[in-house]
């Protein structure tokens, strides 16, 4: 029986919508009421990845602002940025919920003491009703976790932990700077001491020599985690980065996007059912994306995302095995 048949008209289970898999809104919808903004903060954090504590030059796709390209500049103020994004995104989507998103670099990449009244300041803001924070899963000290974990029982917070592939060929093609131990102990930590937090885990397709059985098999290593929620990205070649270098030289070449659309499609086959789907394509700064120029046309991603496990009457999780 799929999953229309079951729920007497619903496509997905945990959708509300005729989507095939449990979308970010509908998760929105349960846990705030309503759609939020989520409004990207560059809060001025560097990376181990880019000031040599685990590497330098940072990964080889990275434009620098470690995916903030959307943030505000970092000299402005937070509050001033928070405004300012929130009344920029009101003219899409007017909405009185709001998530300040720590989303430039790695933003738990600091002591204690510098963390905690940024985050705190963000909470006392006008209509937050949450709060999210990117980092990566290497720089989730005890005491961080413990913060993120007092953070977390006062509002719904999410922690998002860049991993991008379980291959460490590929993390070190990439220059990631860590290993797939590396993350699974970062991740372990956060998991255990700070268990009201929700964790998205964020994976990128097309990395480069990666086949597609390459980046199934980081799905599937990814679904036995249980993450709360997962981002799923498709590599984007950024002017001015060493991946822009290789493009420009014919050593990399980026993703069709029947490709892409198919890869998602079984990886949304192999995820829990009820891992929430926060992203399905990538989102670089259009003004510095080299390549591909499908990906400007996000709608149409989707639509054939859609298409894709509708052709195959397929659904998130009907090839999840526990
Ligand atoms: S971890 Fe993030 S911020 Fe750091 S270099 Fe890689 S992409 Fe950039």
């Amino acid at each position: 029986m799929t999953p229309q048949q079951d729920r007497g008209g619903s496509v997905f289970p945990l959708a509300d919508t005729h989507k095939r898999y449990n979308t970010y809104d509908a998760w929105l919808k349960s846990t705030f009421g309503g759609k939020c903004a989520k409004i990207p903060l560059d809060a001025g954090f560097t990376c181990p990845n880019m000031d040599g504590k685990c590497g330098v030059g940072g990964c080889i796709y990275c434009s620098g602002r470690g995916s903030g390209d959307f943030a505000e500049s970092p000299v402005v103020p937070l509050r001033e940025q928070y405004d300012r994004q929130r009344e920029l995104l009101a003219k899409k989507w007017p909405t009185e919920r709001c998530i300040p998103y720590f989303q430039a670099r790695t933003n738990t990449y600091a002591p204690v003491d510098v963390l905690r009244p940024l985050f705190e300041e963000a909470l006392t803001w006008p209509a937050v009703v949450g709060m999210s924070i990117a980092t990566r899963a290497d720089c989730l000290p005890e005491d961080t976790v413990a913060l993120l974990r007092e953070l977390s029982e006062r509002t719904v917070l999410t922690v998002e932990l860049g991993l991008q592939t379980v291959h460490d060929r590929t993390a070190a093609l990439i220059n990631r700077g860590h290993t797939y131990a590396d993350f699974l102990e970062g991740y372990n930590r956060l998991r255990a001491g700070a268990p009201r937090v929700l964790v998205c885990v964020h994976l990128i397709f097309g990395l480069p020599d990666e086949t597609e059985e390459d980046m199934l098999e980081t799905v599937r290593r990814v679904a036995e985690l249980r993450p709360h929620q997962v981002k799923l990205h498709l590599l984007h070649v950024l002017r001015g980065t060493v991946l822009g270098e290789m493009y420009g030289a014919g050593k990399y070449t980026p993703m069709e996007k029947d490709a892409y659309v198919e890869t998602v499609v079984k990886a949304l086959e192999l995820l829990p059912p009820d891992t929430v789907i926060a992203r399905l394509t990538g989102d670089g700064a259009a003004q510095d994306l080299l390549a591909p120029a499908w990906s400007r046309r996000k709608r149409e991603v989707l639509n054939a995302i859609d298409k894709g496990l509708a052709a195959r009457d397929t659904w998130q999780g009907r090839k999840y095995q526990r």
